[in-house]
């Protein structure tokens, strides 16, 4: 930091790491961005955590890749094996005209065949401008759906949960409204790591004297500031979620009057809840009966509750019905629509919301209308002046990733994701990697993913792009370039455009803000939030006209489904897909740090965070270790049924004596090697959340 003599310029941007969203002042010197200051933005108000503070220098590391790559026909067989300080032994330095011809010439070739071999990944790291341009390529490009992003690893059941239920995939409240709670619920999130400065707004409203109830089968942070820690059983959501709501029932502390106005199906779900009595459920849940009781009656008893959760509910064959549970337990109570009130999954990346709204993924267009709507396709084929394409809906990332490992999709586009770490049972996802005919990679670094290409596309990181980003407030918000992409890298747009352009769609955008214009006329949505009133403003959709900063609550007034009602829909107790045994004893859990993003692409070449967090680590109980013979800091084995890792133990008390917590960002022990990919019926979303496992000590030799 200095002051305001020692940089050229500033920017205001958005921080690229998690659905926050806080708004940063960006100071450049000598064309390097120096340092990064927090400013006033509506989620942020001022504060950043140590990942937007400091984790920034990544965009000037000399891994960043500066020129179109293309395999060289003597390279290596593909695998992880490329060194990304030398990468001259598989791949050979190309302009862009002929990267972006080979690249198009090859999907042209998969489409003449059949185009359903051609598939895509997009990103929630970029812009939603970006991601809209991406899904409008595969599905204009290619006439199907088969294009994701890894919402589908995130919160997936989440979204399928509240547009049953409720109507619309979005949050109803800002995490900020909980200024407004008496109560609120945390639930499988790890805020404090993982969305830092929402976690200060929740440790104020304790301070004022909200309760705050936490539940996690970990200790997690936020547990020293709770009223009740529920340190549940991992994969008993539904059980403990269930016996709350049968307490409510019982004692008749639901809200009649706003049950009777706004919701249907509650004798369904009336019923359903008799058979979870807390004493029945305790021993499923491992919370007391009284505990049980007692959350309930100090949340149905608040005037104002509003609930959060994260990927510790999402991420199980069970997430929908998790989800369920939640939304249920918020409208029995009344506690949609009004201040202090809401449902709140917290978002993971920065624009994964975004992503989602501008449909990067298979069953939805933007704004999750339906592919299988005739009149749909039709309202946006007529924007985009072209024909029908296909009303079935596309398959997911996992999806995707098992057709190809089976030869039946052959083509991908992967924009700035890494499946190739993120994805559950990793080597699996990577040999479906190496076993296509043509994978053309467009990221920032040579990814784990990208060792696996054909083509190597360089692109922008966030703070070189200009475009809009949507948080997990609903809040749109403008990023702007404070320094040029390195070398003749470029913004992902301008790369599918010039890309699409190759392969034969009349694409004639000459300025990221026609993307937004055209985007915006897909999306009610968008609805009043012009590209003009972005340049001064961060406005939360929707917006009732165009001097509204828009509604940070919502359905006070009924709910976007049929009749204006939310829905009741009861959920079963349904066991994690893979039950410890004797061979794999343990459960293992997987998650972020507070220092390392995701796969660690980013913040593991972030000079701050690095040194912070250098090594790949697991949690365990020190009385787990202890029993094992092994010492903090040694190394142990993790087996699964899918493969070992070999890891560095910690001694962490939050953690269950019977579990394990492996962060899946470092590739040299790479979690998702031994993730299970069973997936949710109804999200599809895989079991990141639960695996068998077997710990073993590593006997020095
Ligand atoms: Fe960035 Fe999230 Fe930290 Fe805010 S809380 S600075 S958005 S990582």
């Amino acid at each position: 930091r200095g002051d305001s003599k020692d940089y050229d310029s500033e920017t205001e941007s958005v921080c690229p790491f998690c659905g926050v969203g806080c708004k940063v002042s960006l100071k450049v010197k000598d064309g390097k961005v120096k340092y990064v200051e927090g400013i006033n933005g509506p989620a942020n108000e001022g504060r950043l955590c140590v990942k937007g503070r400091f984790g920034f220098d990544y965009i000037h590391h000399p891994h960043r890749l500066t020129k179109p790559l293309i395999r060289r026909a003597d390279a290596p067989p593909k695998g992880l094996n490329v060194d990304p300080g030398n990468l001259d032994t598989h791949f050979r330095e190309a302009t862009w005209d002929e990267a972006l011809d080979l690249a198009a010439q090859g999907f042209k070739d998969l489409r003449a065949e059949n185009p359903k071999t051609v598939a895509g990944f997009g990103s929630a790291k970029c812009t939603n401008e970006e991601a809209y341009l991406f899904q409008k390529f595969i599905r204009q490009g290619f006439g199907h759906n088969n294009v994701d992003h890894c919402t589908r690893l995130c919160h997936a059941s989440s979204v399928t949960a509240l547009i049953e239920n409720i109507g619309s995939g979005g949050v109803t409240a800002s995490f900020n409204d909980i200024k407004d709670a008496d109560v609120a619920i945390v639930i499988g999130a790890n805020p404090i790591e993982n969305h830092p400065v929402a976690a200060t707004f929740f440790k104020q409203f304790t301070k004022r004297g909200g309760k705050l109830i936490v539940m996690d089968p970990r200790g997690v942070g936020m547990r020293r500031f709770a009223t009740e820690m529920l340190q549940f059983r991992p994969g008993a959501d539904v059980a403990m979620l269930n016996a709350i709501m049968h307490v409510i029932v019982e004692e008749e502390l639901y809200d009649s009057q706003y049950i009777h106005r706004w919701t249907e199906n509650w004798e369904a779900e009336k019923e359903h809840l008799r058979q979870f009595s807390p004493e029945a459920m305790s021993e499923i849940c491992g919370i007391s009966p009284e505990q049980l009781r007692r959350v309930a009656r100090i949340f149905a008893n608040a005037d104002a509750g509003m609930i959060f959760w994260g990927m510790g509910v999402s991420q199980h064959i069970h997430g929908t019905d998790n989800s369920r549970c939640l939304i249920s337990l918020a409208l029995m109570t009344g506690n949609v629509g009004r201040p202090g009130t809401g449902l709140h999954p917290l978002r993971g990346q920065n624009n994964v919301q975004g992503a989602s709204d501008a449909g990067l993924i298979p069953m939805f267009l933007p704004d999750y209308q339906s592919v299988t709507s005739d009149e749909v396709r039709k309202s946006f084929t007529d924007i985009w002046g072209s024909g029908d394409f296909s009303a079935e809906k596309g398959l997911t990332v996992t999806e995707i990733v098992d057709e190809a490992y089976a030869g039946n999709i052959r083509g991908m586009y992967i924009m700035g994701e890494n499946p190739a770490m993120s994805d559950p049972d990793a080597d699996h996802a990577r040999a479906a990697f190496a076993n296509l005919d043509l994978m053309v990679v467009q990221d920032i670094f040579l990814t784990e993913t990208a060792n696996y290409a054909d083509i190597i596309l360089p692109a922008s990181a966030l703070y070189e792009k200009n475009g809009t980003v949507t948080n997990t407030n609903r809040q749109v918000q403008r990023v702007r370039p404070a320094v040029s992409p390195p070398g003749e890298a470029r913004e992902d747009w301008s790369v599918t455009v010039e890309l699409a352009k190759r392969i034969g769609l009349p694409w004639t955008y000459a300025d990221v803000s026609e993307v937004y214009d055209e985007m915006a006329r897909t999306m009610p949505s968008l609805d009043n939030i012009t590209w003009e009133r972005l340049e001064t403003q961060t406005v939360t959709y929707p917006a009732l006209d165009e001097t509204d900063m828009g509604q940070s609550i919502v359905f006070g007034d009924g709910f976007p489904r049929a009749g204006g009602v939310a829905k009741f829909t009861p959920a079963s107790v349904i066991a994690p897909d893979e039950a410890p045994d004797a061979d794999y004893p343990m459960v293992m859990t997987t998650g972020r740090q507070l220092e390392h993003w995701h796969t660690g692409s980013m913040t593991r070449r972030s000079m701050v965070l690095d040194a912070v967090e250098p090594e790949a680590n697991c949690s365990l109980n020190p009385k787990t270790l202890r029993a094992m013979g092994v010492e903090p800091g040694e190394m142990i084995r993790l087996t699964t049924r899918r493969g070992s890792i070999d890891i560095m133990a910690r001694a962490d008390r939050a953690v269950a004596e019977d579990m394990v917590f492996v962060p899946f960002a470092y590739v040299e022990a790479a979690a998702n090697i031994l993730t299970n990919p069973a997936l949710d019926p109804y999200g599809k979303i895989p079991e990141f959340k639960f695996a068998a496992v077997r710990v073993e000590k590593i006997e020095a030799q």
